[in-house]
């Protein structure tokens, strides 16, 4: 059994369009004055991409204030220290975890996957598709890689210029490819992936713990609110606003929460979930799955007391996954599908 070592993470460069070959008005402009409206724009967009997590860390920050300014310390409400240190335990998780997940960088493909020199030259200067995927072919044949597009053909990015490892996909707003893609979430403005996927389950759990504890000691407040027991000051409107947002966040994060327990209990990623990786066999929504213990150890590790915490656990190097369906022949292969995922197979990818 050869095993892959943790193989070193690259961010794969934009190819640059070839200049020169047209000469256009603008080309006699100064390089620096040329670039600088899409350089603009460019920083425009990115600036534009951080308003959802300012907008998430204002919400933070208010519900900070009211419930530990408002209510604790000026109003008194909720004096006893219990629910302070509980809520500064849920609050510090769920701000660890949030910002773990949004700077954790995308895992993109090693050089490993990117073609050597003379299979690249011959790769560009070839016009034949089907040339071109038996080059892919060949360079894949040295590679971990186990699942092709829908048409059956090798998963190249041109933008990356990149072999897809397993598991990967191209993100159009990070402009690179990125490890066990999920998806890329706007509220933390970040591509989740092989490398902070566990750091965001961790965020919606936290983030649904510390709606349930404002909730839950919010209520009795809530309640007095209505029945006009509570003194008429301004804190009073932090207590009504504080229960419904709280309220309203756990719903929503509830049910994201739920669907990604599912998903790490399946072992599939968001995409996979929308579209099933395609093998040699076919497609198979299940081909990653090794069952629920080891689905979980996937993504949290094996090692049970890191589970709860925003530090990196999970297993793997993100370029290579153990998979079923493998070197299973056509008419096996076909009985296991057809059973989904009742009996397993586990054929090791590393040979
Ligand atoms: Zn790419
Ligand atoms: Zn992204």
């Amino acid at each position: 059994m050869r095993t892959w070592g943790r193989l070193g993470v690259v961010v794969p460069s934009v190819p640059s369009l070839k200049a020169g070959d047209v000469t256009f008005p603008w080309d006699i402009i100064p390089h620096g004055l040329k670039m600088a409206p899409s350089h603009a724009l460019r920083c425009c967009k990115r600036a534009l991409n951080w308003v959802p997590v300012l907008f998430i860390n204002l919400v933070v920050g208010w519900s900070y204030y009211a419930y530990v300014v408002e209510l604790c310390v000026f109003f008194s409400f909720l004096s006893t220290v219990s629910y302070l240190v509980i809520f500064h335990i849920f609050f510090f998780m769920f701000t660890w975890s949030y910002w773990k997940t949004i700077c954790s960088r995308p895992s993109g493909p090693s050089k490993a996957f990117c073609l050597p020199r003379a299979e690249k030259e011959l790769y560009e200067r070839e016009e034949r598709a089907e040339a071109q995927q038996e080059i892919l072919k060949k360079v894949a044949r040295n590679l971990p890689v186990y699942t092709r597009t829908a048409g059956g053909a090798i998963r190249y990015c041109h933008s990356c210029q990149v072999i897809k490892p397993d598991r990967c996909h191209h993100c159009s707003t990070c402009e690179m490819c990125v490890l066990k893609m999920d998806h890329h979430c706007p509220w933390v403005n970040n591509c989740v992936g092989f490398s902070n996927y566990k750091y965001f389950v961790l965020f919606l759990a936290y983030a649904s713990l510390y709606c349930v504890v404002i909730c839950a000691t919010v209520i009795q407040y809530f309640i007095k609110f209505w029945t006009k027991q509570l003194p008429d000051t301004h804190a009073k409107f932090h207590i009504l606003f504080l229960f419904f947002v709280a309220a309203l966040f756990f719903i929503s994060i509830l049910s994201l929460l739920s669907y990604h327990l599912w998903l790490v209990g399946k072992n599939r990623t968001t995409i996979e979930a929308f579209r099933a990786p395609v093998f040699a066999n076919g497609p198979d929504k299940n081909g990653f799955s090794l069952g629920f213990s080891r689905n979980v150890a996937e993504v949290f590790g094996d090692r049970a007391k890191y589970w709860i915490f925003p530090v990196f656990s999970s297993l793997g190097d993100g370029h290579s996954f153990l998979t079923r369906l493998v070197h299973i022949d056509p008419e096996q292969a076909k009985s296991v599908l057809q059973q989904n995922g009742k009996r397993l197979v586990f054929m090791y990818l590393f040979i």
